[in-house]
């Protein structure tokens, strides 16, 4: 009770709305990393470079980004350059980042505002949200730090440093309402930039997952988690699923030594439209119904001495890989087959699955 009454009261107070924000922002003005898209405040096209980086940074860390960001914004300098691009260019580019329909997305995005903004990014929430692959936290995360806008942008890390800041005990998503209400409740009224980056990154560097440096955090004097030593177990850790087991059986096929048999997925999950090479389904047993599933007529297959396992987010997936060497006269594919051919030369201008480039390369074939 009496807990809630300070919560409260924190809710309400303004002199604790200036003082966590002025902390913050205090922070992170001297503490921030020198990501690639901050450093280039300055430049005409910053807005661009912030809309960038958040849909790579959706669902991927920061170090992970940082390489394909310097390399996307080199190759696409403005969002009207994007806007020319292709869906098959943008998907070669993104092998490697995972979460494909971002990338689409964003080339999608980019299209919308040329021809209905008149290549300028909107500021207005509304709009942005009608963008594809806009949601709430994106478009807050444009307004405050493309734009220096009000808007309240929760991520991972702000979520944890609201409900540990203001002691709510349990797990994140059981608090979510609560966490929003006071991130709206404490959310400054000007410089919002640098007020959202400074909570996300107090987030990332300091109030971390595991172990909170709550000695070199700047809002522990108010600090309900840390004055109530309950900083490890707020907020609760999310109870782990069990990764599902599963085997597949993939296909290798070389003609003539330069060529390589892929087949592009049309499904609609997020690998759509990448190239793979053929493979059998995902299931708890390894299938020994080689020629069964095979995609070429009368062909002998050899297992290869290489196999290995790739890990998705749900799934653990045990991959054979089966091989067979032909020349032209003897690679009939099956009627039903909808694999093709692809010279190994030209293999870079094809989106590939991870797992297929991962095969391909264990065989030295890229
Ligand atoms: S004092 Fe510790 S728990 Fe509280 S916000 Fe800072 S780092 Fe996080």
């Amino acid at each position: 009770m009496q807990r809630n009454n300070i919560i409260n009261e924190y809710c309400v107070s303004s002199h604790l709305k200036d003082y966590f924000s002025k902390e913050i922002v205090t922070w992170f003005s001297k503490n921030k990393r020198k990501l690639p898209w901050r450093t280039r405040i300055s430049q005409d096209n910053f807005s661009y470079l912030v809309f960038v980086s958040e849909f790579m940074l959706q669902q991927t860390q920061v170090k992970t980004v940082i390489p394909y960001f310097e390399r996307f914004v080199d190759k696409w300098p403005s969002l009207k350059t994007l806007a020319r691009a292709n869906h098959n260019e943008i998907l070669v580019f993104w092998q490697g980042l995972g979460y494909y329909s971002r990338g689409r997305n964003l080339l999608k995005s980019a299209k919308i505002i040329v021809s209905d903004y008149n290549g300028k990014i909107p500021v207005k929430e509304d709009e942005l949200k009608k963008l594809p692959g806009v949601g709430d936290y994106t478009a807050a995360a444009i307004r405050s730090i493309a734009f220096n806008k009000k808007a309240i942008a929760i991520d991972g890390n702000v979520k944890r440093v609201i409900a540990r800041f203001f002691g709510l005990e349990g797990a994140i998503e059981k608090n979510l309402r609560t966490i929003y209400k006071f991130a709206e409740a404490i959310c400054p009224n000007s410089n919002n930039r640098n007020y959202t980056q400074g909570v996300m990154e107090l987030g990332a560097t300091i109030c971390k997952p595991k172990k909170p440096d709550c000695l070199q955090c700047v809002i522990s004097k108010h600090c309900i988690a840390y004055n109530s030593h309950k900083t490890l177990s707020i907020p609760l850790p999310k109870k782990r699923l069990k990764k599902k087991k599963l085997k597949c059986v993939t296909y290798l096929a070389i003609k003539d030594n330069k060529s390589v048999l892929l087949i592009q997925r049309k499904d609609k999950n997020i690998l759509k439209d990448q190239w793979e090479l053929p493979s059998t389904e995902w299931n708890k047993e390894e299938t020994y119904e080689i020629n069964l599933n095979s995609p070429i007529k009368n062909t002998k297959w050899k297992k290869s001495e290489i196999s290995f396992s790739h890990s998705f987010t749900h799934i653990d997936l045990f991959n054979s890989i089966y091989l067979s060497k032909l020349s032209g006269n003897s690679s009939k594919l099956k009627k039903t087959s909808k694999s093709r051919w692809i010279n190994l030369q030209n293999l870079s201008s094809y989106p590939l699955t991870t797992m297929s480039k991962k095969t391909l390369e264990m065989h030295n074939l890229i």
